[in-house]
This record gives C-alpha cells, structure tokens and sequence, in this order.
C-alpha cells in the first residue's frame, strides 16, 4: 500500500518514541521468555510511505515476516534478538504463536466489548493487543487453536459464522510499539506483568468473545 502523506509526519514514522524496538524485543525475550523475530517495517521516501518489503501492494505494510524461514529464526535467545534488530533498527517485532502463548484475534469492537465483560467477571487476562487493522489479540495459553472450534460449537455458535480466529503454530502477532498500515502503533489493551506471568486458557475467554462476536455481526 502506498500514501501519500505531508513530508512533517513522514519523518517521524521510522522512528519510535521511547524505548527502542531493539530494547523492547530483547526485553520481551528477558523479561515474557517470548521468542521474537524481526518482520518488515514502514518506510517512507518522497512522502510515500511504503512497506520494507517493496512490494506496492503489499497486504501488510510494515508488519509481516521478511523471510520465508521466519519460523526457525525466530529466538529466545537475548543475544540473537539484539543482533537481528542492530542489522534492522526498524524492524516490526513479530511474535510467532504456537509455542508460549496463542492468540485469540476479533475485531476491535467485540474485542472492547470483551474485556469489559472479562474485568467485570473478575477473570485474571493475560496480555491483550490494539492493531492498527482494529483487531484485538488476546494472548492465551498454547493449544487453544485446535480447541476454539469446539468451544463455539458448544456454546451454540458455528464458528464458521464468528469472525474470531484462533493463531497457533504457523502463525504469529505484531508486538508494541510496531507501527503498520497507515502507520499507526500495536498497542497493549492489557499489558504484560508478573501479575498475568501465567496466561489464561481459551476456555475461559471464549464465552466472553464468541458472545460479543456474536453481537458484532
Ligand atoms: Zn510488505
């Protein structure tokens, strides 16, 4: 995808405010025990923004894996992941699931709506993501994609009709503060603590999301 956008603002967009992507990669490894692997990032020449990737119509500016092997560079290695992001400075930190956490994605919308019921029910949340696509990502414990189907069987929802993905292994998410699409930043709904060191299972999230899936159509 390409834009044009005023040349004070295409300045800005490589760069990060605060902490770096390098610093928050290597954290997320020191800190969660996530593996990381650096994806494209946005660049702009000319006051076109554009992904890394070269690509003019790329479906993911900014944020998607550079390499086809991105499944076997991905570490938990502090070192590799300050080495990979000193190559590529502005590289998007990307988290594959599948191997510590999987991720639940829904909309924006139901993913709000959720929440809210998820803290009025007391329920303890593993981290939770805003994506500049408007999606929501919740993090839960590996396993949860060959089970999710099940669970909305159960609670009488075809899963097919609910627009709530599970991503497990092959997959991965976009971690903060990586900016993609029109260059707005991952954010964290819920951010990662000790506090929510053990992430929940699916089954206790998915009654709160398939119901507002649900509603959301
Ligand atoms: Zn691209």
């Amino acid at each position: 995808m390409e834009e044009t956008i005023p040349a004070a603002h295409a300045a800005q967009i490589p760069q990060q405010r605060g902490e770096s992507l390098l610093e928050t990669a290597v954290r997320y490894v020191e800190e969660r025990h996530w593996e990381v692997f650096p994806g494209t990032w946005l660049e702009s020449a000319d006051g076109v923004r554009r992904c890394s990737c070269g690509e003019a119509a790329c479906a993911a500016p900014g944020a998607h894996p550079a390499r086809d092997d991105w499944a076997t560079q991905a570490t938990g290695s502090a070192t590799t992941a300050r080495r990979m992001w000193q190559q590529h400075p502005a590289a998007s930190i990307l988290l594959p699931t599948g191997r510590t956490f999987d991720a639940l994605s829904v909309p924006e919308s139901a993913g709000l709506l959720a929440l809210a019921r998820m803290r009025r029910m007391g329920l303890t949340l593993g981290p939770v993501t805003l994506s500049p696509d408007r999606r929501t990502h919740f993090f839960v414990l590996p396993g949860a994609s060959a089970k999710v189907p099940d669970l909305v069987r159960t609670l009488g929802w075809s899963p097919a009709s609910l627009d709530l993905v599970a991503l497990g292994e092959g997959g991965y998410v976009a971690a903060p503060p990586t900016r993609y699409g029109l260059g707005g930043a991952v954010q964290w709904a819920c951010r990662p603590t000790p506090a929510n060191r053990w992430l929940p299972d699916a089954d206790e999230l998915i009654p709160a999301l398939a119901y507002a899936c649900g509603r959301d159509r």
